[in-house]
């Protein structure tokens, strides 16, 4: 058909270009400081023990199959889900199972488009500058528009709070914030837990609407409760949300696509129709969300041993990423690289927004075979103790 032809190229997404390039590249002493999954201190990809046992599990047991799911998805799972992350499952939280983060948020997205359709102002939907490369794409993909919201202070390399906090006092009231609960991406630049505090406070006063994208609970302290402060904070506030989960990064199930969408409401009542029109949307976009991995996350989940064992894993992913960081600052400290790289042990979670220009970044890619993306973010996970030296001296080079 000739229509085909007339479609337009897309833009290519800068991860998956910069990773093609990766692989194609043959030099031996290349390093990927791209990925935004985690990797090993051999730099493979790691299955979580507590993963591989419930897996084990899962696939021995007598019940098991591939049926599908309902169209909420699995229901054991998603009140394990909710309690992983708010802290309590009720019958006045809606939830709904997803194809990821991104699933999560797409649903939670397209829910809002729904609610707001008849509205002749519907509410602004406001994403951190920088953020996820893909949060602006998922909104407006569902028929949202969206704007940007202060979060960073690009010569202090760290959280600018006060602007952060002054456009959220100034926005309409009843607006749509895109909250990234924990570890940042791509800053690794968290409010403190009292700034938490402030913020919910705030939303609560101006009525607007927290709509969390939960990617990497336990990343940012090892500590998964810890890493939920900010959920916690807000539900106490009683501010409306919306909470998108994730299982890619925290259970490495990146590609069985496991997530869930909680939406805490005021009453049993409304949860109800809340899932009716989840149910409703999602019978139209996926009919059913993929299940094999809600089968092992709901084992670890509702298994005492199981779960603790979980936690250890997500303690070992925390602290490598960590150490990375120390590693990495010490290096730089030693060798008198110019300038001051204490903001990189002061992030968090899977990245460092190492503050390294667009230029630098392709000097090391393209000279010394070092894969990031022109932002300068950096991700710990592709640091072992065996690139760590190289990829130092490399950024002490590129900086001189
Ligand atoms: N939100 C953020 C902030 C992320 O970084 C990511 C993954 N990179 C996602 C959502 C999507 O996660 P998933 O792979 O589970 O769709």
């Amino acid at each position: 058909y000739d229509t085909y032809n007339e479609i337009e190229l897309s833009i290519p997404d800068t991860m998956f270009a910069l990773k093609a390039r990766y692989d194609a590249d043959k030099n031996g002493s290349k390093v990927n400081l791209a990925p935004g999954t985690y990797r090993d201190q051999d730099g493979n990809p790691w299955v979580l023990p507590s993963v591989r046992k419930a897996t084990q599990l899962v696939m021995n047991s007598p019940s098991y199959n591939h049926e599908y799911l309902g169209i909420q998805g699995h229901q054991e799972f998603l009140k394990a889900a909710a309690q992983l992350i708010l802290g309590k499952w009720s019958p006045d939280i809606a939830s709904l199972h997803t194809s990821g983060g991104t699933g999560a948020c797409h649903m939670g997205a397209v829910l809002l488009k729904r609610l707001f359709r008849n509205s002749p102002n519907p509410p602004s939907i406001y994403i951190s500058d920088p953020s996820w490369e893909n949060h602006h794409s998922v909104f407006r993909h569902a028929g949202h528009q969206t704007s940007s919201y202060p979060i960073y202070n690009t010569q202090a390399k760290s959280l600018d709070f006060k602007a952060m906090r002054n456009f959220v006092a100034q926005a309409d009231p009843n607006s749509i914030f895109v909250l990234h609960a924990c570890a940042h991406n791509p800053t690794g630049c968290d409010p403190s837990p009292e700034q938490w505090d402030e913020l919910a406070q705030l939303f609560k006063e101006k009525s607007h609407i927290a709509f969390f994208d939960c990617a990497y609970q336990g990343y940012a302290s090892g500590d998964l409760q810890e890493d939920v402060y900010s959920i916690a904070t807000f539900s106490r506030q009683g501010v409306q949300m919306l909470v998108a989960q994730s299982f890619s990064k925290n259970a490495g199930m990146y590609g069985e696509r496991l997530g869930a969408l909680h939406i805490p409401c005021d009453s049993a009542d409304a949860a109800a129709k809340v899932v009716d029109l989840l149910k409703y949307l999602n019978r139209r976009e996926v009919s059913t969300a993929p299940r094999f991995a809600s089968d092992i996350m709901t084992k670890i989940l509702t298994s005492n041993d199981l779960y603790e064992d979980w936690k250890v894993d997500v303690a070992t992913m925390a602290d490598r990423m960590a150490d990375m960081r120390k590693q990495l600052v010490d290096l730089l400290i030693r060798m008198k690289t110019p300038g001051d790289w204490n903001h990189i042990t002061a992030q968090k979670g899977m990245f460092s927004y190492t503050g390294l220009s667009a230029k630098q970044c392709e000097y090391l890619t393209e000279d010394c075979h070092i894969y990031l993306p022109p932002s300068g973010r950096l991700s710990l996970t592709g640091l072992t103790t065996h690139n760590l030296e190289y990829v130092a001296k490399s950024i002490d080079f590129a900086v001189r």
